[in-house]
């Protein structure tokens, strides 16, 4: 068995002209957000974290050191990519998902409503059962910049057990 942790903090902001916030991508889902993330790719925080939590487990090189963002064919790009290189790697070792809890803190928009749609889209890219995705969504209460609605913050812990 494996575990990992991994950690991802996006700023938010408003969309061009006004700040350089992306469409609020989460999980892979588009949620209705007035701000959404920077960042050199779509700024997935979710998905960042649950990549970090994997290679972390594998002891491999992180998301920054696999995909850096100083490279022009990751502008933009769709997280997915990141978590499905994670996924490949976790694959070859011959370990698969045995569970991950996922801790989303931000202002808004409201995680709760999201968390099953988010754990069953994880759980197709993961290739396990969705009940094995825990995510649930805390709020700062209004302090610091993440409780100021200026950043998402994300926590992943996730258990790698044997393939069968
Ligand atoms: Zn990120």
């Amino acid at each position: 068995m494996r575990i990992g942790h991994g950690y991802d903090l996006h700023r938010l902001e408003a969309r061009p002209p006004a700040g350089n916030g992306r469409v609020f991508i989460l999980g892979g889902m588009e949620l209705e957000h007035d701000k959404g993330p920077v960042g050199h790719s779509d700024g997935d925080t979710l998905l960042h974290a649950v990549t970090d939590a994997i290679l972390g487990a594998l002891g491999e090189p992180d998301i920054g050191r696999l995909f850096p963002d100083t490279a022009p064919e990751n502008e933009g790009a769709d997280s997915r990519i990141f978590l499905e290189e994670a996924v490949r790697r976790m694959d070859s070792r011959g370990l698969r998902i045995g569970n991950m809890d996922a801790t989303i803190i931000c202002e808004r928009p409201k995680i709760a409503p999201h968390a099953d749609s988010m754990a069953a889209g994880l759980a197709e890219i993961l290739r396990c059962d969705p009940g094995q995705i825990n995510i649930k969504g805390k709020t700062h209460e209004g302090v610091d910049a993440v409780g100021e609605g200026r950043a998402i913050e994300v926590h992943v812990v996730a258990l790698l057990i044997p393939l069968d």
